[in-house]
């Protein structure tokens, strides 16, 4: 049931270029007539993400995955449909009819995040009723004003049962959605649901669009547990997929060109507060490799700013390799002493904390004075396992350059000879590159992971047909309808693509790759075929699909002449024969 006629949408489709958009978010590079980057969808280091200008739709040779502009907005933004469509028509500057309001009713997605406006609201406003004065001074208290609380949407989860339940239920909303959300639970005993969220601190978590995708709760009362209760991963959040605060940082991380990462909600607000707007929070000590891609599409430079402390400084260096590992510079904006980057700013101004931003060091530098803390006279050993400890993180950068200009100052402050440094992490790598090859490394837990698709033979020629018939020439085309049929396709998924493309000639004449798209948008098998034969097939020759043709039958005849002497075999093996040789 689209809500925007089809016509429309092929107007917004067509009037964008898929190159500049994808553009936007990887880096293409031109390579023949196609553009080439790394796959947003999987972990790789070598390009097997190809867009192509002509045919307008993109393929992953690492992980399968393709699509048309629509699907990439789908999968990669995390967009409805309908949204991707509205946002490309906004992109495109293209008007289109607004639908009405009940049109959420239908989207699923668009549900879910209506009913988390509505406990966002409900939470919002209980902040600010009277009787929780309490709550809004622990914020002020904190010295964030009251202007950064609604900016951030910050709210208060009374201390009931039924408060936020009271107010879904008078929104008729669906109950058993809010459970799936995680903000209301069945009860234990007994029928019904209470609120989950109960006598905390609101931090609404919103996706890039600004909509809301979850919450966290921070504890109020000391034997509460945990400290931080947050929303359950939905099909609008996933753990790890988002960064806290960056849909409010976007603008200012491209005025900056650099953006601060900091670790808990308070750094964020305090930095925020004193006018550093360009910080997001990785919420939690270890970054994820989606996170680290997401700050890509902003700017490459990105400085720590963790927690004083021996933990803060594990998770920074962590996280730092974690960046540089995506190609991005990281370095570390070192707090002293036990501060955070919250109570630092507070207790010693912002003066003070652009001096140490000045004196921030890229993780290597920053690692080897840590070393020289710990160790300031240090023996053979301890610089041998340092080193060695470096390196294995050094060992994974596609960076060169870097790699030498961190090996140099490793060499230079350790006093080790360079060409011995290069020669260990020569060694490291061989080391890793055997083990990978005897466990597949599966690290990558947070993208869709590669999975080699097993394909029976002849699925070229298979592809080679379906690929044929996209192509307009109506020569080729009758061909394969006068000489191919059903049975010659022996895996399921191209013989349901053909058939599908079959049935489109035959109602409509023609084959619109885009169309097909839209309509395996929920299909991944065949979206994903479709766009893997459109970007691999070229020879569009009347002779190659006689080929195709040819080895496809040649197949089947070979099937049935197996099938014939098994059927021989059979019978003389059968007992009449028997008594008849016996004879
Ligand atoms: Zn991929």
């Amino acid at each position: 049931m689209p809500r925007i006629h089809e016509d429309k949408i092929d107007e917004i489709r067509s009037s964008i270029n898929i190159v500049n958009y994808i553009n936007q978010y990887i880096n293409l590079k031109k390579a023949g007539k196609n553009y080439k980057g790394l796959c947003p969808f999987h972990t790789e280091k070598t390009s097997s993400f190809v867009v192509s200008p002509e045919k307008q739709i993109f393929h992953c040779f690492g992980c399968g995955k393709g699509g048309n502009l629509f699907t990439f907005m789908m999968d990669y933004e995390k967009l409805s449909f309908m949204d991707a469509v509205s946002k490309a028509a906004e992109y495109a500057g293209i008007a289109i009819p607004r639908y009405e309001e009940d049109k959420t009713k239908n989207d699923y997605f668009q549900n879910l995040y209506h009913i988390n406006e509505i406990a966002c609201t409900h939470y919002e406003k209980t902040l600010f009723k009277s009787q929780h004065k309490a709550r809004l001074k622990y914020f002020l208290d904190r010295k964030i004003s009251e202007s950064t609380i609604k900016i951030f949407r910050l709210g208060y989860a009374p201390d009931t049962y039924e408060s936020l339940l009271n107010q879904i239920k008078k929104s008729g909303v669906d109950l058993e959605e809010a459970a799936k959300l995680g903000l209301i639970s069945r009860k234990e005993h007994g029928a019904g649901y209470i609120d989950k969220f109960r006598h905390r601190i609101i931090f609404p978590f919103f996706n890039i669009s600004g909509k809301i995708v979850g919450f966290g709760g921070r504890k109020l009362r000391e034997e509460q547990q945990p400290k931080y209760l947050n929303s359950p991963e939905s099909p609008i959040y996933k753990k790890g997929e988002i960064l806290y605060g960056l849909n409010f940082a976007i603008n200012a991380i491209r005025e900056k060109e650099f953006v601060f990462l900091v670790e808990g909600y308070f750094d964020l607000l305090r930095l925020y507060e004193s006018g550093y707007k360009n910080v997001v929070a990785s919420s939690g000590t270890a970054l994820t490799e989606t996170q680290a891609k997401l700050i890509r599409r902003y700017t490459k430079d990105v400085y720590i700013v963790y927690d004083g402390d021996s933990a803060g400084i594990k998770a920074a260096i962590r996280n730092a390799y974690i960046i540089e590992k995506q190609g991005l510079n990281a370095s570390i904006v070192a707090i002293p002493g036990e501060e955070d980057p919250d109570s630092f700013i507070l207790s010693k101004g912002e003066k003070a904390f652009d001096k140490l931003i000045k004196e921030r060091q890229v993780p290597v530098q920053f690692q080897i004075d840590q070393f020289f803390y710990d160790y300031p006279t240090p023996g053979i050993e301890q610089k041998q396992s340092f080193s060695a400890e470096l390196l294995d993180e050094l060992v994974d950068f596609d960076d060169q350059i870097k790699i030498g200009i961190y090996i140099q100052q490793l060499s230079e402050k350790l006093q080790i000879n360079e060409s011995m440094l290069v020669s260990q992490l020569n060694r490291i790598k061989r080391n890793k590159s055997r083990y990978s090859k005897l466990s597949r490394p599966n690290n990558d837990n947070t993208d869709t992971p590669a999975e080699p698709v097993i394909r029976a033979g002849l699925f070229n020629a298979e592809m080679g047909l379906i690929g044929l018939l996209l192509q307009s020439d109506a020569q080729i085309r009758n061909f394969i309808i006068e000489n191919a049929s059903n049975e010659l396709f022996e895996n399921e998924s191209t013989l349901s693509l053909y058939e599908h493309v079959i049935q489109e000639i035959e109602d409509t004449g023609i084959v619109n790759i885009d169309h097909l798209m839209i309509e395996f948008k929920e299909d991944e098998t065949r979206k994903n075929l479709l766009s893997e034969i459109a970007l691999t097939l070229d020879d569009m020759s009347l002779k190659f699909a006689r080929d195709c043709v040819y080895q496809l039958r040649k197949r089947q005849l070979d099937k049935k002449a197996v099938e014939i002497q098994e059927m021989i075999k059979n019978e003389a093996d059968s007992e009449d024969s028997v008594e008849h040789y016996s004879k």
